[in-house]
């Protein structure tokens, strides 16, 4: 999964972006919930939030660590639920 640090502007670019819903506003800043992100795996090429963040502030979450066949797996999950 993805993370979102305390750079993030608040601007809701990243937000409608994301093929799994998994952006929300958080009490500070966006944050990502890990359950849903599967790092844009199974829709897009490349993490479309990292892509369009004006700030750079979205990267990899060292708390999730995950490689593609497991972010595969979610989707299929998150798809077939
Ligand atoms: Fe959503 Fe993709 Fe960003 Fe994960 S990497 S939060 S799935 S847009
Ligand atoms: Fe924050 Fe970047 Fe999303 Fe804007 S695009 S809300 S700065 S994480």
């Amino acid at each position: 999964a993805l993370k979102i640090d305390d750079e993030c502007i608040n601007c809701d670019v990243c937000e409608p972006e994301c093929p799994n819903g998994a952006i929300s506003q958080g009490e500070e800043f966006y944050v990502i919930d890990p359950a849903l992100c599967t790092e844009c795996v199974g829709h897009y090429d490349e993490p479309q939030c990292m892509a369009v963040c004006p700030v750079d502030c979205i990267d990899r979450d060292p708390e999730h660590p995950e490689d593609k066949e497991s972010l595969y797996q979610k989707y299929l999950k998150l798809t077939t639920a």
